[in-house]
């Protein structure tokens, strides 16, 4: 059998060949250089880039007496089917986020203390000496584990931002307090090279604090703009991407204060949802961004896919 070749079927193979060629060098380069980052997500926001960076992650079980305070087993139960997701255990992240504000590298919390953070950031080619600020949303030991590697300071050459109240809370703990302990010995050596915000300030131009107390007196949420873009990083205001947003007034057990809590998720997630702007929460499983949409009395999560890609 002969084939005949017309002009466009070798025209078609001609093009078609340099484009293999290419396809074939870009995939080995690739492979010649970095794998593909796992614990690092960037996001294009104007001329801002925000960069998720997965500290660690986990599963835990008692789910129910964490997430679902005040909730019937049965109402747990339901929203949890209705959302394909187990009733009885979750899978924990923790994700602080980094910040190039064209300016500055702005990072928010710090993660856990057990390296995760560098190895995400060595993902992205970024040196921890390189960050210029470090936010604290609050001082939950998952926020603030990162500060210090055996003693001395992680980020050697950043400042710190963080809420008075925040800090007065903890620091004013007496010893034995798991979370004033963690604040003493990696939160005050920072001191004299802290600031504190407050509702409305700003960490540096186009980052500004949003107060978002109740999980912790002092917790606060940043909205990020650039080039008419708006981004919330909402840090700790919702735990669970499904039962804090579904039921707002679910109690958690981590919330410092229970109805501040609930009232700081109804009125921001609410600003999100009618906004529609996306957010990133630290412990949203990862890449932990995503936007808000109204659910019955609540809302949902909508996981990001590709609208942050820039
Ligand atoms: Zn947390």
């Amino acid at each position: 059998m002969t084939v005949k070749i017309t002009r466009r079927t070798a025209l078609a193979g001609a093009a078609a060949l340099p484009l293999a060629g290419a396809a074939t060098s870009t995939h080995a380069a690739s492979h010649a250089a970095a794998a593909p980052s796992v614990a690092a997500r960037r996001f294009a926001l104007g001329d801002m880039s925000v960069t998720a960076l997965l500290d660690g992650s986990f599963a835990r079980e008692g789910v129910k007496d964490i997430f679902g305070g005040g909730a019937s087993d049965a109402d747990f139960t339901r929203v949890s089917e209705e959302n394909f997701i187990p009733a009885d255990s979750a899978q924990f992240y923790f994700t602080p986020t980094l910040v190039d504000t064209g300016g500055e590298l702005v990072l928010f919390d710090t993660g856990l203390g057990q390296g995760g953070i560098q190895t995400a950031l060595n993902e992205v080619g970024v040196s921890p000496d390189d960050i210029n600020v470090v936010v604290l949303t609050h001082m939950h030991p998952d926020h603030i584990g990162g500060l210090m590697t055996e003693g001395a300071p992680t980020f050697a050459n950043a400042r710190y931002v963080t809420a008075a109240q925040e800090y007065d809370f903890w620091s004013g703990m007496e010893a034995g307090n798991r979370v004033g302990d963690l604040v003493a010995s990696n939160v005050t050596p920072l001191a004299d090279k802290t600031s504190f915000i407050e509702d409305g300030g700003a960490v540096a131009p186009g980052v500004t604090a949003m107060a978002a107390f109740g999980h912790t007196p002092g917790h606060m949420a940043y909205m990020l703009e650039s080039g008419g873009k708006q981004m919330v990083l909402i840090a700790d205001l919702a735990n669970h991407y499904v039962w804090s947003f579904a039921h707002p007034e679910w109690e958690v057990s981590f919330d410092t204060d229970k109805a501040m809590a609930t009232e700081s998720r109804r009125r921001i997630l609410g600003m999100l949802a009618a906004d529609k702007l996306p957010m990133l929460g630290y412990h949203m499983p990862f890449p932990a961004a995503g936007f808000v949409d109204t659910r019955g009395e609540g809302f949902r999560f909508v996981p990001v896919s590709y609208q942050l890609n820039g």
